[in-house]
């Protein structure tokens, strides 16, 4: 397992699902980490793992974050922009029916909130320092719920622009772009949806925080050190196929007709 001893991480919507494995795998590995989200973590953190009430989108809360990494450490390892929110479903998250309070509330999480953690704690970071960004699938194709698809789009074109920014000081920016994962985001998905998804993906089951967090970890590690800039899908094969999946189907049954008609 990668040693990360030594390392200070902030993690961002830690307090359940993807985040809250994140905080737990990396602390087994060694780093420090301080985990932040604007509600109480579902379960107990490990021992080690600090908890601070944060909200990504206050600028006050990274100044007061950087201002409290640069009293207790000096200095600061890594950032993962793990927070999300996926707003409206269904036919309200459709572009015709966008709502405005809807769609500035989903990018402020989504997007501006990783801009200004990015923004106020690189400064606290030197050669060999990393940052996360989890975006989702949703960013890299056409998705029904038009906020959040173009938050996550906006949140990859943000990793992109900052590796470049921030090479040249040896900090590394990437992305990863989960597919569907049994987390307390999923919660009220109803089957049909879920089903859409493993209709979707190559593997035979959907995805969990612990399959995210071994990626972060990694992307944390020395093993990643000349890493970044790029975008990392832990999908089950969603986009691999490049949605082509439904077309491959229809020539098996194609096959089978030509087959049975002989
Ligand atoms: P989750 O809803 O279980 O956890 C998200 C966490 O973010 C929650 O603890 C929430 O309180 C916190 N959060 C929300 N607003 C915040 C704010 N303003 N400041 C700080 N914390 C805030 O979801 P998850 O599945 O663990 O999602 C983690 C990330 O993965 C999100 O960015 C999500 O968009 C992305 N993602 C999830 C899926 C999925 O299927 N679950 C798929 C693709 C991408």
């Amino acid at each position: 397992m990668e040693d990360l001893s030594g390392r200070v991480i902030a993690i961002t919507g830690a307090a359940r699902g993807q985040g809250w494995e994140e905080a737990s795998m990396l602390s087994e590995a060694g780093a420090t980490i301080l985990a932040l989200d604007v509600v109480e973590p579902l379960e107990d953190l490990p021992e080690g793992v600090e908890f601070h009430r944060h909200d990504v989108t206050r600028p006050e809360d990274w100044d007061d974050l950087a201002e409290l990494v640069s009293r207790r450490f000096g200095t600061m390892f890594g950032l993962v922009n793990n927070a999300g929110i996926v707003g409206q479903r269904g036919t309200a998250g459709r572009l015709a029916n966008v709502d405005l309070d809807d769609w500035n509330t989903l990018l402020a999480v989504n997007t501006t909130g990783p801009m200004l953690g990015i923004q106020r704690l690189a400064p606290l970071m030197s050669n060999g320092g990393s940052i996360v960004n989890i975006s989702s699938i949703a960013g890299a194709g056409a998705h029904f719920a038009a906020a959040y698809g173009v938050s996550k789009w906006a949140l990859r074109g943000l990793a992109r622009i900052a590796a470049m920014e921030l090479g040249p000081q040896g900090i590394r920016v990437n992305t990863i772009l989960p597919g569907y994962i049994e987390s307390p985001m999923q919660h009220d998905t109803l089957p049909v949806f879920l089903n859409a998804h493993k209709a979707l993906i190559s593997l035979p089951r959907t995805g969990t925080p612990q399959d995210i967090a071994p990626v972060v970890r990694f992307l944390m590690s020395d093993a990643s050190e000349w890493v970044t800039g790029v975008d990392i899908p832990v999908d089950g094969g969603a986009m691999g196929h490049g949605g082509l999946q439904i077309l491959s189907e229809g020539m098996k049954q194609m096959a089978e007709v030509l087959e049975n008609a002989k």
